[in-house]
């Protein structure tokens, strides 16, 4: 962790309110209240529209779970926190319910807190690092008191007309114009803080929405697109300016950015080219990649499921992966009416990546999970549609570089399935990148980056999110734009100085 915000974080804790309110509860105590659990829609009811399943905190709920933070001297949430937020400051925040300040707290180390307490997988980060592990006990629900936060604070901002919080006030400081190419989460991190900092900041988006996989990917009933939409306009408020329907490399060129004077870009293209298997009849009509899917069924009507012929009523779908993207394709194939839906996987649960309660959400919506089954073929009926698959039964090796145990064939265990849709979700390759004199393209079409400051090649032009490390998370998106601004700034700064003392 950094040494200046381990400095904030320590001050933070020696504060008088802040000592007098751990003294206040014994840690017997704290430690004596059950996690609570938030309120979901029921799996029957939510089958049937694409409400958000998760329902929120409500305001005794999140002081009783703030209750049970210890406010820890050495927070192993944090260290597990890839932007290193400072999650002990904001959760005592909400347990002497100052809820603004817990969102300022927040807002320091993140421009999407309501996206994050949705979507990041907190059992593998911040969550696996609290110390309520270590006693055999549930880690505290940092990712709802996260959640909760964000939404609370947005509802009274709106309440008081007023969107922006007092803390984010701009002022513009520089005459200095900034371009980030896409609108995803690792984009708008970097808009944030370059904008906090006082540049001028256009994002420049591809699609007719901005959000990236936020809108287009992740579906409604996990992240509400008017969630994404207000986070968003919270950066128009910044001053952050917003184009769409411009692909940068056609529309405009790396050469005509130049010349609308634009003095540093961040490229944050994401990976959504789809991989594929390879294997034959994966071209017959029935099956396509998730991301033709999902973004069919975001894009064109996000709240209407059933819509623009994604509907598939009555069919047997199978989803091919074990990733969030699978889960989330299989759990809208129950939404749009499949009559059996399953996630076929080649390694076992223990493998799989997706978050853990996008798993149990999946398996009480009736989702059945094949798993241990690889496809090799798929076959067509009589007219060439898609019939059936088949699969190859797997058993588990050792570990591979990803350090999970890797899957190995059963020599001739073959099984047969009846399916009329199959979805393929096994992964992504960078989008194609744009061309840029001197940027150096790596493996697999990310763009190359000096690690520490994430600037590639070209002077002034900076890379992160999915398009450096290939198909990764939110969170690591958005450190990725946060560091990128850092750095960018920085350069600027020094730059700046460099004049002054010439001059
Ligand atoms: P993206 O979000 O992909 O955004 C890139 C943007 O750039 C897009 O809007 C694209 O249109 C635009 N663009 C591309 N080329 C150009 C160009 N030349 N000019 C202008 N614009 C361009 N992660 C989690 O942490 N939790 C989850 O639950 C989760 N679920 C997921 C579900 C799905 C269906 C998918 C696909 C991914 C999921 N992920 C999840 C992964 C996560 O969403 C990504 O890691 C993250 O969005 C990457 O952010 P990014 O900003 O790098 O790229
Ligand atoms: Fe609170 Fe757990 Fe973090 Fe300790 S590790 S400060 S208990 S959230």
């Amino acid at each position: 962790m950094k040494e200046e915000l381990q400095e904030i974080f320590t001050r933070g804790r020696d504060e008088e309110w802040r000592v007098d309110l751990r003294q206040s509860v014994k840690p017997t105590v704290r430690t004596s209240i059950p996690r609570v659990r938030m309120p979901e829609l029921p799996p029957d009811f939510r089958i049937t529209n694409s409400r958000e399943v998760c329902e929120g905190l409500s305001v005794e709920q999140a002081v009783l779970e703030a209750t049970r933070c210890l406010d820890c001297v050495n927070p192993g949430c944090v260290k597990g926190c890839p932007v290193h937020n400072d999650i002990p400051g904001f959760i005592k925040n909400i347990e002497r319910r100052d809820f603004r300040e817990a969102s300022r707290v927040l807002r320091r180390t993140t421009v999407l807190p309501a996206v994050c307490g949705r979507v990041c997988p907190q059992e593998k980060q911040c969550e696996a690092g609290c110390t309520y592990l270590k006693m055999g006990k549930s880690a505290v629900s940092i990712g709802a008191l996260e959640r909760f936060t964000a939404d609370l604070n947005r509802t009274i901002d709106r309440m008081v007309h007023d969107s922006m919080a007092d803390d984010e006030a701009v002022h513009p400081l520089y005459p200095i114009k900034v371009a980030v190419v896409g609108s995803g989460p690792s984009g708008l991190a970097f808009a944030g803080d370059m904008a906090r900092r006082g540049y001028k900041v256009t994002v420049f988006e591809a699609l007719s929405q901005f959000g990236g996989v936020l809108k287009y990917g992740i579906p409604e009933f996990c992240l509400p697109s008017k969630i994404v939409d207000r986070e968003i306009n919270r950066l128009r408020d910044m001053g952050v300016n917003f184009i769409k329907d411009c692909l940068i490399g056609r529309t405009l060129s790396y050469g005509d950015l130049e010349k609308l004077g634009y003095k540093g870009i961040y490229i944050a293209t994401g990976a959504g080219k789809p991989r594929y298997m390879d294997i034959p009849g994966e071209n017959l009509p029935g099956v396509m990649t998730a991301n033709e899917y999902l973004m069919r069924l975001n894009l064109l009507e996000p709240s209407v499921f059933g819509a623009n012929g994604v509907a598939l009523t009555g069919k047997r779908v199978a989803v091919i992966g074990g990733g969030n993207t699978a889960i989330d394709a299989a759990r809208c194939a129950v939404r749009t009416g499949a009559e059996e839906t399953y996630i076929v996987y080649r390694r076992s649960m223990d493998e799989m990546p997706a978050r853990r309660e996008e798993i149990r959400h999946a398996r009480e919506e009736g989702i059945r999970f094949m798993t241990l089954h690889n496809p090799v073929r798929y076959l067509p009926d009589s007219k060439g549609f898609l019939h059936a698959m088949r699969l190859e039964k797997m058993e588990l090796g050792e570990p591979d570089e990803s350090g999970r145990r890797s899957p190995v064939p059963i020599p001739g265990e073959f099984v047969e399935v009846p399916v009329d849709i199959v979805v393929v979700s096994i992964g992504y390759y960078p989008n194609p990148p744009i061309s840029i004199p001197d940027m150096e393209i790596g493996k697999g079409g990310k763009v190359e980056v000096d690690s520490e400051t994430l600037r590639s090649t070209k002077a002034a032009v900076y890379a992160g999110g999915d398009i450096v490390r290939g198909p990764a998370t939110v969170i690591l998106a958005m450190g990725d734009g946060r560091k990128a601004a850092d750095s960018m700034a920085k350069a600027f700064e020094n730059a700046f100085s460099r004049i002054s003392l010439d001059y």
